[in-house]
């Protein structure tokens, strides 16, 4: 599968444990990446040690396996690949794209919170790296989900961050390093990323880096409309019934019911056969109580 020219990949943060918002991005991303004859690859976005939980990458590798999506190569991790990060934030400082900036998150926010010139008045021991964003920059692309997306990114985002003054790097600048590092061509994650799409393909110009196809997944809601995001680690995914919640989440794709299969396996071939992008959902998804029990369980 390495060999093939189509990769897809999963990219979990290490947070917590995996929550069904996640699994529903593994499988679309793994149904996806086999109904094209491709990879799939995860990668533990471990950039940010604050947020980590201690134990949270195995659990999640484990939930996995347990689910079945199992990965082409080996795990990569954010954490070992900050040579690449510097390289490719040098470049941009060398060619002008990115420049230090001192302002505080306090004078930001007093002048319209956007990044479009540095107003600080005095220098920081621990400025930040920004992108520049050109005046006038409007991105579009072509979600598999969602069609023609715009965003005005000078006036909606303005200059981002590429590292932080904590000297932790940015997701935007890690994400766009490693999809190209590792040769991914097909992004399928959670709709909660559309709106940092316009700002990953603007550093992949930067860059000279090419485009993945993306596709961004429905998010899941709870009986209530509550969203089940990683921000709400109260649920995580229930491995007990991996095939009936794999089912669950197929139909929550889209996806016309697979009958009769009592593997996994089974279900996971006939899926990656099966699957059409073109029937997912962009609207979010409202997940009834008698689905959500299947698909989680509450962290002790
Ligand atoms: N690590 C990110 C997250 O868990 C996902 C990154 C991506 O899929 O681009 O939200």
């Amino acid at each position: 599968m390495l060999g093939s020219p189509r990769r897809g990949r999963f990219a979990p943060s290490p947070t917590g444990s995996l929550h069904a918002g996640s699994l529903l991005a593994a499988l679309g991303s793994w149904v996806q990446a086999r109904h094209a004859g491709g990879a799939w690859l995860v990668r533990i976005e471990d950039v940010d040690p604050p947020r980590e939980v201690a134990g949270a990458a195995q659990s999640q590798l484990h939930t996995l396996a347990r689910f079945g999506l199992v990965h082409d190569g080996e795990v990569a991790y954010q954490s070992m690949r900050h040579g690449l990060y510097q390289d490719a934030l040098q470049q941009l400082l060398a060619t002008g794209q990115a420049f230090e900036c001192h302002c505080s998150r306090s004078t930001l926010a007093a002048n319209g919170g956007i990044h479009r010139a540095c107003v600080a008045t005095r220098r920081r021991p621990d400025p930040a790296i920004r992108l520049r964003v050109p005046d006038g920059c409007r991105i579009t692309f072509n979600d598999g989900v969602h069609g023609a997306v715009a965003q005005a990114l000078d006036c909606d985002v303005g200059d981002f961050v590429l590292r932080r003054s904590d000297g932790l790097w940015a997701y935007q600048l890690a994400v766009v390093v490693d999809d190209a590092a590792q040769g991914i061509t097909d992004v399928v994650r959670g709709a909660d990323l559309l709106d940092s799409t316009p700002r990953q393909i603007q550093l992949q110009r930067a860059l000279g880096l090419p485009t993945p196809r993306y596709a961004h997944l429905p998010l899941l809601l709870d009986a209530e409309g509550r969203k089940l995001s990683k921000s709400e680690a109260a649920f995580s995914v229930n491995s007990e019934h991996p095939l009936a919640t794999l089912q669950l989440l197929w139909r929550c794709l889209g996806q016309s019911p697979l009958e009769g299969h009592t593997t996994l396996q089974g279900f996971l071939r006939a899926a990656g056969e099966a699957f059409d992008l073109r029937r997912v959902p962009r609207q979010a998804l409202s997940l009834s109580a008698a689905a959500h029990n299947t698909i989680t369980t509450v962290d002790a």
